[in-house]
């Protein structure tokens, strides 16, 4: 019966505290509570715990402040933001760059939430930072991205969160690209950001210019799929992505890495499409809209 216990030995704890007083020291610690001289950055990413991308993020990151890993301990590129809400999700004692990290039999964005609801309970992080993913997350692949995924997902909780995507190429270098990141981190850790907003970061592979402010392109990539067979002749289907083609609209993210800057895009992990209800208010009749769903009817 471990709760009664438990409530029990609070209660003493409390009492205790009320006779003795206060213990020398809780007053301190309760101002460094209110003003945290640690800035906590929780590092994630979807290619895996053992990804280069992650351990370059990871370094990069360290004189920011106090560094927490935890990543899926497989590769979960374009896995969106699904959770793990059916399998038991295992946690695995592993090294980043020198440091420690778990590694989680999950997806990037249940990362997230089981690091903030258990992992990192006594010291949330004020940040959240994931990548450094291999391949562009811009335009409309935001979507499918488990990069992307968890730093939505720390929006949602409140953190403050980034993703960072490295073009595809050769003998990939991400020292830049996780320098990058950490531009943008200190720039956050210096001024915030709104609710709910979060930014995405794609670099090309030789950055020729800085990091520039930019509008999420309308443009996808395309997915065709390729019909094969298998050595016993059974046809299977194997998806091929390319990154888009298009002329790309002007200010946006995938145009900025074309001419080899690096694109900050603030995305909006809240998208109800407020421009957009008052248009439509009058398919359904104001009232009924706002105040009675089907199952009142
Ligand atoms: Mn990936």
């Amino acid at each position: 019966m471990p709760r009664p216990q438990g409530a029990a030995l609070r209660l003493l704890a409390i009492a205790c505290v009320v006779l003795v007083g206060v213990p020398a020291g809780f007053a301190e610690e309760e101002t460094a509570a209110a003003e945290p001289s640690v800035y906590r950055i929780l590092v994630t990413n979807d290619d895996g715990v053992d990804s280069p991308g992650l351990a370059a993020l990871v370094e990069a990151l360290a004189p920011l402040g106090e560094v927490t890993i935890v990543a899926p301990l497989e590769n979960q590129s374009g896995i969106g933001h699904a959770l793990n809400l059916r399998d038991p999700i295992f946690p695995i004692r592993r090294e980043v760059a020198g440091r420690p990290a778990v590694a989680l039999t999950a997806t990037p964005a249940t990362c997230v939430r089981l690091a903030i609801d258990q992992l990192m309970k006594d010291g949330p992080p004020d940040l959240v930072v994931s990548g450094v993913n291999r391949g562009l997350n811009f335009g409309r692949n935001a979507y499918i991205s488990g990069t992307v995924a968890a730093a939505r997902e720390a929006a949602l909780q409140g953190v403050p969160a980034i993703a960072a995507s490295l073009d595809r190429g050769r003998d990939l270098d991400y020292t830049a690209a996780a320098s990058a990141a950490a531009e943008v981190a200190a720039l956050v850790k210096e001024h915030g950001l709104p609710p709910t907003v979060f930014l995405n970061v794609n670099v090309p592979i030789s950055v020729t210019g800085g990091l520039k402010l930019t509008h999420q392109s309308l443009l996808a990539g395309s997915e065709s799929f390729e019909p094969q067979e298998n050595p016993y002749g059974r046809p299977y289907f194997w998806s091929f992505f390319q990154q888009p083609t298009a002329e790309a609209e002007p200010g946006s993210d995938v145009s900025a890495v074309r001419e080899g800057y690096v694109a900050v895009t603030p995305l909006q992990a809240h998208e109800s499409a407020g421009d957009v209800l008052d248009g439509l208010s009058d398919w359904f009749g104001e009232a009924e809209a706002t105040t009675t769903s089907p199952a009142q009817r």
